[in-house]
C-alpha cells in the first residue's frame, strides 16, 4: 500500500488548486455596456468579489467530491466483481447514491456536472484516472489488498469531505456532505473489521491515528 501514500496526497492539493474553472459563471454582470447614463458604471460590481471566491472554492469542491464518490463506487464494483466479496457490492450501493445526492446542488448552484461518462473508470478530473488506476492496481493483488483500497478511500473521503465543508457556505449542501460523511465513518468501520477478520491491521493515512481510532471506537450511524 506504500504507493498509495506517494500519489493520493498530491490529488488533496490539486483539490484546491483550480477553482477558476468557475470565474466566467460569476462575473457577467460586468458586461452591462451603455444605458444611456455617462457616469462610471464600471465600478458597479467590485464589491462581489469576495462571494464570488467563496462560491468559486465551494463549487471546485462539490465537482470534486461528486466525482470522487463515482470513484468509489467504481473501485467497489471492480474489486467486487474480482473478490465476489459482498461488502464492496453493499458499499458499491451507498456510493451510488451518494453520486446522486450530489447532483442537485450542482444543479441547483448553476453547474456544470463532471460525469459526462457513467461507465467505470471514466472521470473528467485526470487525477482520478490516475487515483482510479493506483487503486485498482493496488487492489489487485489479494482481499487483504483489495479491503486495505476500501479504507483508504474512505479515509480519503472523510477528510476531503471536512476540508469541503470548512469551505463551503451553503447549508444545504453542507447537509449533504455530513451525511455522506457518516456513511464514510460507516464503510470506513466496515472495511476495518473485515480486516480484522483477515487478522489485518488498517493504519489512517489521511486521518490522524487520533481520528481514526476516534471513528473505529463508535459503533455504526444512522446517517439519514
Ligand atoms: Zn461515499
Ligand atoms: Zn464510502
Amino acid at each position: 500500500m506504500r504507493s498509495l501514500l506517494v500519489v493520493v496526497p498530491a490529488l488533496l492539493l490539486a483539490c484546491q488548486a483550480d477553482p477558476a474553472d468557475e470565474t466566467d459563471i460569476q462575473d457577467d454582470g460586468t458586461q452591462i455596456e451603455d444605458e444611456g447614463s455617462d457616469t462610471d458604471t464600471d465600478d458597479v460590481d467590485t464589491d462581489d468579489t469576495d462571494t464570488d471566491d467563496v462560491l468559486s472554492e465551494q463549487s471546485a469542491d462539490l465537482l470534486f467530491i461528486r466525482e470522487e464518490e463515482k470513484l468509489a463506487r467504481d473501485v467497489y464494483d471492480v474489486l467486487g466483481a474480482q473478490y465476489g466479496t459482498q461488502i464492496f457490492q453493499n458499499i458499491r450501493q451507498s456510493e451510488q447514491g451518494h453520486m446522486e445526492a450530489l447532483l442537485p446542488h450542482i444543479l441547483r448552484l448553476g453547474l456544470t456536472d463532471p460525469i459526462v461518462d457513467d461507465s467505470t473508470g471514466a472521470f473528467t478530473n485526470p487525477d482520478l484516472t490516475a487515483l482510479y488506476e493506483t487503486l485498482i492496481d493496488q487492489g489487485d493483488v489479494d482481499l487483504v489488498a483489495a479491503l486495505t483500497v476500501g479504507a483508504t478511500i474512505e479515509d480519503l473521503d472523510i477528510v476531503d469531505i471536512a476540508n469541503a465543508i470548512v469551505r463551503a457556505d451553503d447549508a444545504e449542501l453542507i447537509t449533504t456532505y455530513e451525511r455522506l460523511m457518516c456513511g464514510s465513518r460507516n464503510h470506513l468501520r466496515s472495511y476495518t473489521t473485515q480486516l480484522g477478520r483477515q487478522g489485518a491491521d488498517y493504519t489512517a493515512q489521511y486521518l490522524t491515528p487520533a481520528e481514526l481510532e476516534s471513528i473505529l471506537a463508535q459503533s455504526n450511524e444512522q446517517c439519514d
